[in-house]
This record gives C-alpha cells, structure tokens and sequence, in this order.
C-alpha cells in the first residue's frame, strides 16, 4: 500500500487521515531521520486553517517528541512560508505542513518537507513510508523526549525573504490597486499585507482565516472567483490575485475581471525572468507548448518531468534552473527558494507589470496562443499499466501513419506533433486514463485527441 500520493499523505480528516496516523507518520520522519543522521532531529511544524489542523498536529507532535525530536511549532502558515523557513534555520533537519491545500475543507494531510525546505523526494517516502508500516520507530528513553517551542514570526520572515527578492522600489512606484481572495485560507495572513508593504491599494476578501472555508472551496477556479472578478470590475482594481488554501499557488485575474490562463501566467513570468536571469527552465510533460517556446526565444535550455512539483523541483534542483512550475498557478523562482510560492508569484507579476509598464490583461499577447482539447475514459479493468504498454506499444509502431515528429514516456505517452502534441496518463488515483493535447488549431487539438482516444479504446477493448 502507498501513503505518500502526489501531495503527500491526504484523506476526509479523523475517517481517512486520523490522530493515531498523524503520531506514527510523524515517529516515522523523526525515525528516518536519527537513522540517517545519528542524532534526534529538529523539526519545524505548522499547519493551514484548516479545523482539523489542530488535532492532527498535536498528534504528530506527540509522535515526535517520543522519538526525542525538539519540535518549532510556528502555527498557521502557508505551505511555501514554512519552507522557507526550515531553509532559512540551518538546525532544522525536516518540515511538516499539516494540509489539504485545494481540497475541500473536510479533508486534510500532512507533507513533509527536506531539510533544505524543498519537498520530500520521492526516496525519502518511500523510506518513511517502510518505517510507518515496519513500525520500527526510535522511540527515547523518557529523559530523551523532545521539547517543543513555539515561534510566531514566520510569516513575517517570509514576507521579508519575497520584498527582498523582488524590485520594491519598482512596484511602489505604482500604488497598484489590486484585489486578493484568499479563500479563508494561509495565504489570509500574509497576502494582503505583502501587498500592501509593495504600496499596493488592496481590497482583500476572504482574508479571514477560516478552516470552514464559507467565502468558496480552496481551490481557486475561475467558476469560485465571481466575487473577486466583481470587486476587480466595480473598483477598476489593476490585478486580482487568488491562492488555494495553503497558498502554494496562486492564480490571476487582469483588470477586466477575466481570469488569466495559468498556463498564459507561467509562460509569460518565464519569458520575463529568463530576460534577466540565465539557465535552464524546468516544468512538466502536461504543460503548454508556451512554455517550450519561451524557452526557445531565450535559448534557455528546458526540461520536462512527470506531473506533479516534487518533481519539478527536484529537477530543478539537478539542473539548476532559474524557473520552473506548472499550469496550476504552481510556480517556482531559484531566486527565492525551490517550492511553489504563491505569495513570490503574486509579487513576481506586480513586478512584470511594473517594470513591463503593460496591464494585466495585456500578459497573454506576450506569448504564443495555443488550443486545448481533453477527453477521459474509463477502464473496464483496473490495470491501466497493461492497458499503458499496450497502447504505448501499438502508437510506437504507428508512428507514420499517426505523423507525430517524436514520443516521450517521461509520465505516460506523449506524442509531439509539429504544431502540438498529444499526451495520454493514467490517473494515480482512479481506472481511468486521460487524453489531452495542445495544437495551434482548435481542429487540430481535437484530431490528435481523437487519435489518442481510438488507441484507448482498442486497448480497453471497446
Ligand atoms: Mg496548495
């Protein structure tokens, strides 16, 4: 059995994810750690607003403690501020985030975060996981069992670590009026007032952090943000800005009120930094063709992982990319640290706008217009692995007559067209497989997804 999934362990609070869970994944780490390093590790831990985030917390503090780890616990923050600070103290061998990020407010999880406050590699899980399950745990002696400490400054120190990655004097200059939804989550205790430390006029709403989550569902798709695309129009704010619920992430609305495609944001930040900042780029096989072709302007070298930002930040990592991220408001600057960053994206974009001088709106001319078509299907057996090969199988061989130019299996199939691509994935979590694909023409997203479909359904024998 896997615990760990895309986003580490995740499931509805106290049914799928549970106290006795929390305490073992937590002796777990602290166990992972005394092996590897011989000595009882310090760790950081905070959570999101999230009602469950108290219980599941304290849990997995107790877990640490009785493995003789000191434990920081620096309360509710976002996901990346805590990052940020197991970076920053130099003693802190591991982080946890007790959060569900986007998902909705009856569930909950726990990450786990590296020493250098990147995520977790997928090694290191593997190996935490085999200890929660072996349940082998370096439990102290009782005059060994840890202290905990508090320490309530990290949202401060993250809001301090992004003013001093990005030009402030630049986007004082502006007073940007901009609009923020933080959708009762993290993101409520340090957008705002980020923003308005840049000297922007903010209207914020949803900024009360609330684990019920009653402003909207942490995930923020542009059918969740009718308020904030309202403030924006009847306050003729410059930009709206929204984060998931322990933001990580951040997505854009420009000064119509319309939201801005996430793959439009991520392409049009890298073609900004790589203006100024020299090496690679990194994102994954899933990502828009925009992002491949930005790169390509700036002859910067780009590399591409499967789904998912573990990846992409180890990736990152290896080649020393200046950038990365996803289409998912996900996005990475080396500059700052290797995670995604939700409150760094929103002051990366108030810098492209000021320095750029353009409106928000005017973001996605910057960069090459693509179409995107999508399809899923369901499988009448559960081994989509088999079903994987022999699609995989069968699309090789047909290389010439399908006339794609290339295929890569870094995260399922894809097939690279001249003007697009194709891209088939089973789902972790579900019997399905999914079929996307990205072309300069509308027909031509739907003939390659088309194309895709007919390989599935031989597959999946109907
Ligand atoms: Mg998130």
């Amino acid at each position: 059995m896997a615990l760990f999934g895309t986003n580490g362990v995740r499931g509805v609070a106290n049914v799928e994810l549970t106290p006795e869970m929390a305490l073992d994944l937590a002796r777990s780490l602290s166990t992972f750690l005394l092996n590897k390093n011989g000595t009882p590790p310090k760790i950081i831990i905070g959570t999101d607003t999230r009602i469950s985030g108290h219980m599941l917390k304290n849990a997995a503090v107790s877990g640490l403690l009785s493995c003789g780890a000191s434990v920081m616990d620096i309360g509710v923050v976002p996901t990346p501020a805590l990052q940020f600070y197991v970076k920053k103290h130099r003693d802190a061998d591991a982080g946890i985030i007790v959060t569900a990020s986007h998902n909705p407010r009856e569930y909950n999880g726990i990450k786990m975060i590296a020493e250098d406050g990147t995520e977790l590699s997928r090694d290191d899980e593997k190996a935490i996981e085999d200890i929660y399950f072996s349940k082998k745990f370096g439990i102290a002696d009782w005059t060994k069992t840890g202290c905990l400490l508090r320490d309530d400054n990290c949202n401060e120190m993250y809001i301090a670590g992004i003013l001093e990655a990005v030009d402030k004097k630049a986007i004082e200059k502006k007073s940007f009026k901009i609009v923020t939804d933080t959708g009762n989550g993290a993101g409520s205790f340090v957008l705002p007032d980020l923003a308005s430390r840049l000297s922007c006029r903010v209207l914020s709403i949803g900024a009360d952090p609330n684990g019920m989550f009653p402003w909207r569902n942490p995930e923020p798709l542009p059918e969740v943000l009718t308020e904030m695309s309202a403030v924006i129009r009847h306050s003729k704010a410059d930009l709206g800005i929204a984060q998931d619920g322990d933001a990580d992430r951040a997505v854009f609305m420009d000064e119509n009120g319309d939201f801005i495609d996430g793959e439009v944001i991520l392409a049009a930040i890298g073609k900004y930094i790589l203006q100024k900042e020299k090496g690679p780029i990194v994102t994954t096989v899933a990502t828009s063709r925009r992002f491949a072709d930005v790169a390509e302007d700036a002859k910067a070298p780009i590399y591409f992982t499967p789904v998912g930002s573990i990846d992409v930040g180890r990736k990152m990592v290896e080649v020393n990319a200046v950038y990365g991220g996803e289409g998912n408001g996900g996005m990475i600057f080396a500059r700052h640290q290797i995670c995604r960053d939700g409150a760094m994206a929103a002051a990366i974009v108030l810098e492209m706008l000021a320095k750029t001088g353009m409106k928000a709106s005017e973001l996605k001319k910057t960069v090459p217009n693509y179409f995107n078509e999508k399809t899923k299907i369901k499988l009448k057996s559960p081994d989509a692995k088999k079903a994987m090969a022999e699609i995989t199988k069968k699309m090789i061989r047909d290389k010439k007559e399908i006339g794609y130019q290339s295929a890569e299996t870094v995260d399922g199939l894809k097939l690279n067209f001249n003007n697009g691509w194709m891209l088939i994935r089973p789902s972790g979590t579900e019997p399905i497989i999914r079929v996307a694909a990205e072309a300069k023409t509308k027909a031509d997203a739907e003939k390659y997804v088309k194309i895709g479909q007919k390989y599935v359904d031989e597959a999946n024998g109907s």
